[in-house]
């Protein structure tokens, strides 16, 4: 099932249409000497598209908030001065109205705004009836509902050049990243409306420079069409998210790095593909069939359960499953995340069917 909005090509006069789109700039301006110059370099090598947070959403008060209004000058002396589009975060309609009076031609709605509906409506109905681009990053929960549902609230206010920023998901668990990728949730973004174009932020889902390389490597590897990257003339020296930036020439060897694939299968590729699909093909109905089975077992367990008055869940029997196949798939080649993953599901469905069966009165 894919959604129907009026969705336009991401194309702006000048702008190279080969994949991947590139985006990038500093965190937040700080300055117009840091603006212009980390500007200059970026167009030196080739980027045609300039961030910088004028409006920082910050987590906790008393940190760098953005130079508000006084810093667009400083985007419009980058557009004066390297011919790049500026693009901005905005979070009301205060923003939006600024963004434009000082010629902004791009702007992004952050994370943190996308998961308040109030808000993306106030920057909607601040757009409403103009024809600029708007990007829109994943909500910090990962509730793809949210996310499509901004695109739904722009695409009503006649904005029809949209793509979505896939910048990670706010975790309570330590992690090696800052806002884990969970591509699951970009991939059925991607199903749901495949016109629009997808844009990793492999900064704000890393949290620091050492895996830039490896999310947006990983991001062309899934035909995702661009990168929005922070990079500043001088990271250390960062007023915000000083640890994942990277200079402007940094930036460029790593994108020098990136393999672009292609997405088309050609006749070429399609026999050897195919093979091995039918062979995928036919382990997915074994495994299909095989958890059938394992279900009508569970729903005999519920039975005996209910007969015998014992309860469904028996923790430490599901430690000892789960503990025995995380072992079992290391050696498998198997990582623990997804036998966990796995086996968290199986072990639920077996607790609904038992669940069923338990408080049918007819059973
Ligand atoms: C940013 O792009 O600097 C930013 C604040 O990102 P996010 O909304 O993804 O946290
Ligand atoms: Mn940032």
């Amino acid at each position: 099932m894919s959604i129907r909005l009026n969705i336009e090509p991401f194309t702006m006069p000048g702008l190279k249409t080969e994949r991947p789109l590139i985006i990038a700039g500093p965190c937040s301006a700080e300055s117009e000497k840091q603006t212009l110059e980390t500007a200059k370099q970026l167009s030196k090598y080739g980027i045609q598209i300039f961030r910088a947070g004028i409006w920082k959403p910050r987590t906790r008060p008393n940190t760098f908030e953005g130079y508000g209004e006084k810093a667009l000058p400083w985007l419009k002396k980058v557009k004066q001065e390297t011919g790049m589009y500026t693009a901005t975060e905005v979070a009301n309609a205060k923003h939006v109205f600024e963004a434009l009076k000082y010629g902004i031609d791009i702007l992004w709605i952050g994370a943190r705004t996308t998961t308040n509906p109030f808000a993306v409506q106030e920057v909607a109905d601040a757009l409403k009836g103009l024809d600029i681009p708007v990007l829109v990053k994943n909500p910090v929960n990962p509730d793809i509902e949210l996310w499509i549902g901004a695109f739904e609230r722009l695409n009503d206010a006649g904005i029809k050049r949209m793509a979505a920023i896939h910048r990670g998901f706010s975790a309570y668990e330590k992690s090696v990243y800052r806002n884990p990728p969970q591509w699951e949730v970009p991939i059925e973004l991607k199903r749901r409306i495949p016109n629009l174009p997808i844009i990793t932020d492999p900064s704000h889902i890393c949290g620091t420079w050492e895996r830039l390389f490896e999310i947006s490597q990983q991001a062309m590897d899934l035909d995702f069409d661009g990168l929005i990257i922070e990079s500043h003339i001088n990271p250390d020296e960062a007023l915000s998210d000083a640890k994942q930036q990277i200079t402007p020439s940094e930036l460029k060897t790593m994108l020098d790095k990136i393999i672009l694939r292609k997405a088309e299968i050609s006749e070429e590729n399609k026999p050897t593909l195919e093979q091995l699909r039918a062979i995928i093909d036919k382990y997915d109905n074994e495994i299909m069939n095989i958890l059938g089975k394992r279900m009508k077992i569970a729903d005999e367990i519920g039975s005996y359960k209910k007969a015998n008055n014992i309860t469904i869940l028996q923790s430490k029997r599901w430690d000892e499953i789960l503990t025995k196949r995380i072992s079992q798939g290391k050696m498998l080649g198997l990582s623990s995340e997804f036998v966990t993953k796995i086996f968290r599901a199986i072990h639920q469905e077996s607790i609904n069917h038992q669940e069923a069966i338990m408080n049918n009165p007819k059973l």
